[in-house]
C-alpha cells in the first residue's frame, strides 16, 4: 500500500490510523513539551467567533477533563438560540462574496489553513487528549487527519477543475450554442460535530463546505469545545474573510436546535448519534423545500471470524477496534461472531490481550485506553455491565476503576462478554463504551445473517480465506469494510485511502467523507445553456 505521510514542522513521518505504531522519538518529545505548556495554560475563558468578532454570552460552562475532573480546562460561552441566529446572519452576509471568490483562491486559503493545523498539531493534540481522553497517538492522528481531509477537498476541486464541465453542443441550424455544467455552492452550511473526533469530524466537513464556496457555522459537542476553538483559530489565521467561518458553543437542545430550525440554513452536516440525527432529518423535511442534510450517525459494527482465519491477526484487530478510544468510536467493533471450531481458542487469545491493555492517563505514552467521556457514559457503563452479567458471562473487565490515580476520572475496564442470548437488546443497541460481545456461530452464513440484522450499517470486519473475503465484501451491508486487518477489524479511515461513511441508519448520503464522491455533496448543479 502506498505510504501516507503528514508533514509536521517540515520533518515528515508516516502518521495514520494504520501506521502509527512506530513513530519517531522526536514526536514524543514534541508532544510532551507541548502538553506541559497546555497544562500551564488551562483554565482560561474562550469566546465564540461570530463574523470575525469575539462574542461572549451571559451564561458560561466549564470544560473539565474526564481524566481528572479537578482539571478545569477552560470556561466557554453557553450560547443560545440568539447566538445561533446571529452566526447564521454573519455567514449569510459573507456568503455573497465568498461564493463568488474564484475557487483557486478558496483552495489557496484552505491549504493555508491546513498548514496552520500542521503547525499547531502538538498543541491541538494535547488539548484533545486532555479534553476527550484520547491516547496521544490517536489524538495526533485526529489532527493530522483534519489537515489531510481539508487538503483532500482542495485536491478534488483541482482535479475536477472547479467542477466546470463543457457539455454537448446542440445541433441547432443557424445558431451557435454553448452548454456548461457548473457545481455551485448552496450558501450557508451548518456543521454539528460529536465529541469523539472533534477535530476531523468538524474540520473535514467544514473544509469541504468552504472549498465548495459555502460559508459555515460550526458547533462542537459540549464535551469538546476547546479542540474546535483551536481549529477555528487556524481557519481565522489562514486569512479567511470575516463571517466565512463562525464558531458557536452551547447546548445542542437550544443553540443546536436553532441551527437546524433556522430558515437561513441551506445545508447541514451532522455527525453524532442516530437519535439526534434522525430528529434533525425529520425537522429539515418540515421546511418549505428540501435542503441537503448529510448525516453521519452511529454504528453497531460486527466482525466475523472464519474457521480458516489467521487468529493472531483477528485477535489483534478485534482488540484494537473494540477498545481504541474506550470503545467510543462510531466504528468500534462491538459484536464478534466466531465459527465454532475456533471459538474457544480465539476467545482465550482475546481475553489474554484485553487483560494486557493499559488503562490510565491517555497523555502517557504507554497508555492505550483513557477514560470515557463523562459522568453519563460512566454511569451507563455500570448499568450495561450489570445487565450483561445477568444475561451472560463477563469474560474479563466489567468494573469501573476507582483506586489509585483513577478516582477523579471516568475510567472503565475493557470488557468482553459471552453467552448473551442473541435476542438480547444489547446486540442491537450502540453502547459506545469499552464493551464487546462475542458469540459462536455454526457457519459463515449464520454469521452474516446476524451481522446484517441491524438498523446500522457503518463498518464491518472479516478474517478468513481470500475466497471467503470476496463473499464477505459482496454480502455485508456496511459503508466501510475490512478484511484480514490486524491494525483494526472495523476501524481505520483516511482520506483518499479509506473514505468513511455508513449505510442504513448510519448515514444519509451514501457517499463517504474523504472519498471522491464527497465534495460534490456541498454543491448543486447548474446547467448554463447559451445561444450566441
Ligand atoms: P450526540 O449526542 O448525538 O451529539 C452530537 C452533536 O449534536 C453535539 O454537538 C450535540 O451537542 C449536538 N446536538 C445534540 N442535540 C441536538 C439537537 N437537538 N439539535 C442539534 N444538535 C444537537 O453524539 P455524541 O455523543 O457527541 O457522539 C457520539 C455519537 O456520534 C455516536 O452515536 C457515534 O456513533 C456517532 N458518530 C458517528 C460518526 C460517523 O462518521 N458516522 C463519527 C463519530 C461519531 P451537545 O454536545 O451540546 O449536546
Amino acid at each position: 500500500m502506498k505510504k501516507k505521510s503528514t508533514n509536521v514542522k517540515r520533518k515528515s513521518f508516516v502518521l495514520t490510523y494504520a501506521t502509527m505504531f512506530d513513530p519517531p522519538e522526536e514526536l514524543h518529545t514534541r508532544f510532551e513539551r507541548r502538553l506541559a505548556r497546555v497544562k500551564r495554560e488551562m483554565g482560561q475563558e474562550h469566546t465564540m467567533l461570530i463574523g470575525g468578532v469575539e462574542v461572549r454570552s451571559r451564561t458560561k460552562f466549564e470544560d473539565r477533563s474526564p481524566i481528572n475532573t479537578d482539571w478545569r480546562l477552560g470556561t466557554f460561552q453557553q450560547g443560545d438560540a440568539s447566538h445561533a441566529a446571529h452566526a447564521l446572519i454573519a455567514a449569510r452576509k459573507a456568503s455573497a462574496s465568498w461564493s463568488r471568490t474564484p475557487w483557486r483562491q478558496r483552495v489557496r486559503l484552505l491549504r493555508k489553513a491546513a498548514r496552520q493545523i500542521d503547525q499547531r498539531i502538538y498543541e491541538i493534540a494535547a488539548v484533545l487528549s486532555l479534553e476527550v481522553g484520547k491516547n496521544r497517538m490517536e489524538a495526533l492522528a485526529d489532527i493530522a487527519e483534519t489537515a489531510a481531509l481539508i487538503r483532500y477537498a482542495c485536491d478534488q476541486m483541482e482535479a475536477n477543475d472547479g467542477f466546470h464541465v463543457q457539455m454537448g453542443v446542440d445541433p441547432l441550424k443557424g445558431y451557435r450554442s454553448r452548454n456548461v455544467s457548473i457545481l455551485r455552492p448552496y450558501g450557508v452550511w451548518v456543521v454539528i460535530s460529536p465529541f469523539n473526533f472533534p477535530a476531523a469530524l468538524t474540520g473535514g466537513p467544514v473544509g469541504a463546505a468552504l472549498v465548495a464556496g459555502n460559508t459555515v457555522v460550526m458547533k462542537p459537542a459540549t464535551d469538546s469545545p476547546w479542540t474546535v476553538r483551536l481549529l477555528a483559530e487556524c481557519l481565522r489565521d489562514a486569512g479567511l474573510p470575516e463571517g466565512v467561518v463562525n464558531y458557536v458553543t452551547g447546548p445542542g437542545r437550544t443553540l443546536g436546535k436553532e441551527l437546524v430550525n433556522n430558515p437561513e440554513v441551506d445545508g447541514i452536516t451532522f455527525t453524532g448519534s442516530y437519535e439526534v440525527g434522525m430528529r434533525i432529518y425529520r425537522t429539515i423535511t418540515q421546511g418549505p423545500y428540501p435542503r441537503p442534510t448529510i448525516l453521519e450517525m452511529g454504528g453497531k459494527n460486527p466482525s466475523i471470524v472464519s474457521r480458516h482465519a489467521n487468529l493472531d491477526r483477528a485477535a489483534a484487530g478485534i482488540v484494537r477496534s473494540a477498545f481504541g478510544l474506550q470503545g467510543q468510536k462510531c466504528s468500534a467493533n462491538s459484536r464478534v461472531y466466531i465459527e465454532r471450531p475456533v471459538y474457544k481458542k480465539l476467545v482465550a487469545m482475546l481475553v489474554d490481550q484485553v487483560e494486557k491493555i493499559k488503562v490510565g492517563d491517555p497523555t502517557d505514552r504507554a497508555v492505550f485506553m483513557g477514560p470515557v467521556i463523562n459522568q453519563g457514559a460512566y454511569e451507563q457503563f455500570k448499568q450495561f455491565t450489570k445487565e450483561l452479567s445477568r444475561a451472560g458471562t463477563i469474560l474479563t473487565g466489567g468494573n469501573v476503576l476507582t483506586e489509585d490515580g483513577y478516582g477523579k476520572g471516568f475510567f472503565c475496564q475493557p470488557t468482553l462478554v459471552a453467552d448473551v442470548p442473541l435476542n438480547h437488546r444489547l446486540w442491537k443497541h450502540e453502547m459506545f463504551l469499552p464493551i464487546t460481545m462475542v458469540h459462536p456461530v455454526g457457519n459463515l452464513k449464520q454469521a452474516m445473517q446476524l451481522a446484517n440484522d441491524s438498523s446500522y450499517g457503518l463498518t464491518a470486519g472479516f478474517y478468513g480465506t481470500q475466497e471467503e473475503t470476496a463473499w464477505f465484501f459482496d454480502e455485508i451491508e456496511a459503508g466501510v469494510t475490512y478484511a484480514n486487518r490486524p491494525q483494526g477489524s472495523t476501524t481505520g479511515a483516511w482520506p483518499g485511502f479509506q473514505p468513511f461513511g455508513g449505510w442504513k441508519g448510519s448515514g444519509s448520503s451514501g457517499k463517504n467523507a474523504g472519498g471522491h464522491h464527497y465534495l460534490q455533496l456541498y454543491m448543486h448543479e447548474q446547467i448554463q445553456a447559451l445561444i450566441r
